[in-house]
């Protein structure tokens, strides 16, 4: 019998969660990095909370440091364009270059390619679903919204939140939005504190086993 050597340096290896065992959820901050990026990723560093964050290409541009840290610190990254244009209206030449640019920006900023594709405004139909299918990805979409954009109010944004909450359900949330930061440590305590895991879309979507070009949920008047 022959014993395989220890690792002389293990990494430190985090336990994975079972979305299928026990109650996750998964909140996605969209249209970043934004300025307030910064201190999101403090205070979900110090909840141990992980999220996922559908980047626009021309702020991974401008802000690098922040995509760095994100995947350093355990957060999952999508591509949601280059400059946010309504993919269902734009051509296929179009679309395949918003997606294309962003994915570099993300791996010239971070060393990493985002593996999932959420479209501006979460618009997709045939032509969009083709294209992440060239590129290898799925479309994601949300279960809920916070509805952060339209009432910017930390209590509003953590009612609504807490409303639509559910077992494997994807929070649309943007990290633009100054009072979702302001409020997110307060969210994270409460959503734990009702056992939930914060876990990346990827956690949360494993047992769909989605094929590229696949969107999740299924849009209305999709076939599935
Ligand atoms: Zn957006």
């Amino acid at each position: 019998m022959t014993l395989a050597p220890a690792p002389a340096f293990a990494a430190p290896k985090e336990e994975p969660v079972d979305c299928e065992q026990v109650k996750c959820i998964a909140l996605t901050f969209d249209d970043g990095p934004s300025k307030y990026a910064g201190t999101l990723l403090d205070t979900l560093k110090k909840h141990d909370a992980k999220a996922t964050f559908f980047l626009e290409g021309q702020y991974v541009k401008s802000r690098p440091q922040y995509v760095k840290r994100m995947v350093a610190e355990g957060h999952e990254l999508g591509n949601h364009s280059y400059s946010h244009p309504d993919f269902t209206k734009s051509d296929a030449a179009t679309i395949k270059s918003e997606i294309q640019k962003t994915q570099d920006a993300v791996k010239k900023a971070a060393g990493v390619e985002p593996r999932l594709l959420r479209p501006p405004y979460g618009l997709a139909d045939l032509q969009v679903s083709d294209i992440a299918a060239e590129f290898g990805m799925p479309i994601i979409l949300w279960t809920a919204g916070s509805k952060d954009w339209s009432t910017k109010d930390v209590d509003a944004i953590q009612k609504q939140t807490l409303a639509v909450a559910e077992p494997n359900g994807i929070i649309l949330m943007h990290d633009w939005v100054k009072q979702t930061v302001d409020g997110m440590a307060s969210l994270i305590k409460t959503l734990k504190n009702k056992g939930y895991h914060l876990v990346t879309v990827s956690d949360v979507i494993k047992s769909q086993e989605l094929k590229p070009g696949d969107a999740f949920p299924t849009p209305e008047g999709w076939e599935s």
